[in-house]
């Protein structure tokens, strides 16, 4: 072998272990760092879902807002809208990449801007998370913050008129709350259930209200 090709092999070889390097790197980056996935949005079906060029819909992670009929449901829609219409977005991913209806989901992001966490800030929807593991995301805290400074301000659903109820449960395990009425609180097994006398300290802790009792 001459001395050129020698030279050659050994750059080769040094590129080769870089490349490796660089691979595991990429490949340890966290879940929580944005893909490079970018969109066009091309519809917005309410305040937590977008139609994406292609068809394909997106879900806002961890967050829930009114259904058409209740009350903020256009406000919501609207300001999604207003970030998200014909702009290019970008999703981050958690776990699950979609859900059982095929919808991605994930957190959604317009020239840096946080849609999920900009929906709480305004008051037009609630924390909601489904598993153990969401609640102990970053990204979970920063949206709690956001729906807590909206609770603060009584702004958007927590303007609304409300009948309090002496105490609230939550069973173990999920992060639903509910009214002492609700059907889903019939029977529950003790010890395995917290109460709580204040709706907005249980949602502080990341709770969200269950869709039946509306708590
Ligand atoms: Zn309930």
């Amino acid at each position: 072998m001459g001395r050129k090709k020698k030279k050659i092999s050994l750059i080769t070889l040094i590129l080769f272990i870089i490349a490796l390097i660089v691979f595991r790197f990429v490949e340890d980056i966290d879940n929580d760092i944005p893909l490079r996935d970018r969109f066009k949005v091309t519809k917005v079906i309410d305040g937590d879902t977008i139609e994406l060029k292609g068809g394909d819909r997106v879900r806002l992670l961890s967050i829930d807002t009114p259904e058409k009929g209740e009350l903020f449901y256009q406000e919501a829609k609207d300001l999604l809208k207003k970030y998200t219409l014909q702009k290019q977005v970008e999703l981050s991913y958690a776990e699950k990449r979609r859900d059982r209806y095929g919808r991605l989901l994930a957190y959604v992001y317009v020239d840096s801007v946080f849609l999920n966490k900009i929906i709480l800030e305004n008051g037009l929807g609630y924390l909601y998370l489904f598993k153990d593991t969401e609640s102990k995301r970053k990204k979970t805290q920063e949206l709690l913050i956001a729906q807590q400074s909206a609770i603060d301000a009584s702004i958007g659903i927590w303007s609304l008129p409300y009948s309090a109820e002496a105490y609230y449960i939550n069973k173990t395990g999920s992060f639903r709350l509910h009214r002492p009425g609700c059907n889903s609180v019939k029977k529950l097994i003790p010890g395995k259930y917290r109460k709580f006398e204040s709706r907005i300290d249980a949602l502080k802790t990341g709770l969200s209200p269950c869709r039946n009792c509306k708590p």
